[in-house]
């Protein structure tokens, strides 16, 4: 059967905010330009639609550009890039009020201005917020926005599977529809990854089942190096169990970390957090509360040991006029009203600072591929990301992604149809054979599980030396057990278990990269905190990781410069 052709002029993979961010702005840079927009899932149901405290912008008069860039630059330990930090921080204010404009309902002071709440690693009030559901608004207002542009073509709950490349140049994706499992060509004269992040390769994460890391691994098999992938953040406060997110504006409102003593452990003894105490930066709170646990102050519960969050000095006012959704979420996950007792929480993987290695326009080391949000890494975030940065980066640097892609469009033809037919043929025979594959001795949900638990044992919150390289090891052996994966399920329609067998070898591709990065990094940075190496080594360091795919070995490991600018490296204290 003749393998079906589209062509559009753009091609994005991925309808969360940076996907819908850099579809709008092609759709506005140039009206006549088809955009193709490519989602395994409906774009609203896309991870970003689960954030819950804020974006950030400069808002405020005490607040300025100088400021959220030194926190942010600070927030990365000196591991951002600062030319893209202060294109982002002047960018921030603009993008932000334009998403009002279409339609998010941003909170507001008294006075009709727009309300900001404090959170951590920030010296002022700077992140702006929609109660506590402010993905969703921000999504949705995305979302409607983005049907306006009769040009925005999608293909949702499509699974892109390879990046078309001929010569160095992206000429489009093979896309596998999961509705009824065709393979179609979707081509275009640029491509844009937003697929997201990667949490699903550790077991406890906030991340929804979709974080798989599809686009660092079609990026990472096409050519292009995944930087900085070792910077892995734990979110301070998920609830146990769940890995549910109680967001950082418990905090930012007022809410208090306590141990099993009652303490404020944060203010009692030295984290680094100084004065900022719960609104330190979420590397060293995270930090603090392992800590804690192994000095014998954790509480001890069904899921282990954790602290507390406690919120009952906000009153039931307060907590339901700005934090409702902490309040739903831990009454009906855990049967908690903060408002009357304490909530139990533990350090939950969040977030990949890393990603696929891009320059500030997003453009990647494939002439006509640009990556934006969190599956890439512009090196805004460096080693730790400040919290409510990264939905203000998917529409800062989404929407430059989006112009540049425009600008490089302009000037490429179609490519050759006969190369992107061969390269397509051979991505069906590739999924047939795994659709059909019955005689196997692995099975996924194994060989996830343990992906997932070496993954926390050797690249947790604190890291050593030995208990990586063992994770690098049994990665190892995973990817050799993934090529006797048998799967149960040989139908077209809906075939989840195909999908998941394709998303386990994108998340071994992404853990690997963690790992094989972590190892050579011999020093502490941000959220990579080794035993072995407690202190910062800027000398030997301060640059940023590349992982090259090799394929039948691991990656190589090198190295790229960190633009510098006005903020010279100093001790990282609060
Ligand atoms: C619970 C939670 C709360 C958060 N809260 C905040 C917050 O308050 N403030 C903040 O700044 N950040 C927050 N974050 C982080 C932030 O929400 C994310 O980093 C950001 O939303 C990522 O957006 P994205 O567009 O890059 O990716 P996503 O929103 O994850 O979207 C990825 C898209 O790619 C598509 N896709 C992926 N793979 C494929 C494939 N193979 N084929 C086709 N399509 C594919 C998916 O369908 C989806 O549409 C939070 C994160 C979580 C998990």
């Amino acid at each position: 059967m003749e393998i079906e052709s589209i062509s559009h002029d753009i091609v994005i993979v991925g309808g969360g905010g940076a996907g819908l961010r850099a579809a709008i702005a092609v759709a506005e840079a140039d009206p006549q330009l088809s955009i193709g927009m490519v989602s395994k899932v409906y774009p609203m149901r896309s991870h970003t639609v689960s954030a819950e405290g804020g974006a950030a912008a400069v808002a405020r008069e005490d607040d300025n550009f100088e400021m959220h860039g030194f926190d942010t630059v600070k927030g990365s330990d000196f591991l951002g890039d600062q030319d893209v930090i202060q294109y982002f921080v002047q960018e921030a204010p603009k993008e932000l009020a334009l998403l009002e404009h279409w339609g998010c309902p941003w909170s507001r002071n008294e006075d009709g201005s727009v309300a900001t709440r404090a959170f951590g690693g920030m010296s002022t009030k700077r992140t702006w917020y929609a109660t506590d559901k402010v993905g969703f608004h921000m999504l949705h207002s995305l979302f409607q926005h983005s049907m306006r542009f009769e040009q925005i073509v999608r293909y949702d709950e499509q699974f892109v599977t390879k990046l078309l490349v001929e010569d160095g140049v992206v000429r489009g994706v093979a896309s596998l529809n999961i509705r009824d499992g065709v393979l179609r060509i979707i081509r275009g004269r640029a491509v844009i990854l937003a697929t997201g992040g990667a949490g699903k390769i550790f077991p406890f994460t906030t991340n929804g089942n979709i974080k798989t890391g599809d686009g660092m691994s079609l990026a990472y098999r096409a050519g292009v190096p995944l930087k900085d992938m070792e910077f892995v953040q734990y979110h301070p406060t998920g609830l146990p169990g769940t890995g549910i997110l109680i967001t950082e504006a418990a905090r930012g409102e007022g809410g208090y970390l306590r141990n099993k003593d009652e303490e404020r452990f944060l203010v009692e003894r030295d984290y680094g957090v100084g004065t900022k105490a719960e609104l330190g930066p979420r590397d060293m709170i995270s930090r603090a509360i392992i800590q804690e646990i192994e000095a014998g102050r954790g509480l001890e519960g069904a899921h282990g040991q954790y602290m507390n969050l406690d919120l009952t000095h906000l009153g039931e006012e307060k907590i339901q006029a700005r934090i409702p959704m902490v309040r739903e979420l831990s009454k009906l996950y855990i049967d908690v009203d903060p408002v009357e007792a304490p909530i139990p929480i533990r350090p939950v993987v969040h977030y990949m600072m890393g990603g696929i290695d891009t320059d500030i326009d997003g453009a990647t080391s494939i002439r006509g591929l640009y990556a934006a949000g969190e599956c890439a890494s512009v090196s805004l975030n460096g080693a730790n990301r400040l919290g409510s940065n990264s939905l203000t980066e998917c529409l800062v640097f989404g929407a430059r992604a989006g112009r540049c892609a425009v600008d490089f469009s302009r000037g490429i033809d179609e490519g050759s149809d006969a190369n992107l037919r061969a390269q397509a043929e051979e991505e069906v025979a590739r999924i047939e054979a795994l659709r059909n594959k019955r005689s196997g001795n692995e099975k996924i949900s194994r060989l996830r599980e343990e992906l997932n638990t070496t993954m926390e044992s050797g690249c947790g919150v604190y890291r050593e030396e030995g208990s990586m390289q063992a994770s690098c090891e049994t990665i190892d052996v995973i990817k050799q057990r993934l090529a006797d994966v048998s799967l149960q399920d040989g139908s077209r329609v809906f075939n989840t278990e195909l999908i998941a067998a394709m998303e386990l070898a994108n998340m071994v591709d992404c853990a690997e990269a963690v790992a094989r990065c972590a190892v050579v990094r011999k020093e502490s940075r941000g959220a990579h905190t080794r035993r072995d190496h407690p202190h910062r080594d800027d000398q030997n360091f301060l640059h940023h990781s590349l992982a090259y795919y090799e394929p039948g070995s691991p990656p190589r490991v090198g190295t790229k410069p960190v633009t510098l600018g006005k903020w010279e490296p100093e001790e990282r204290k609060y």
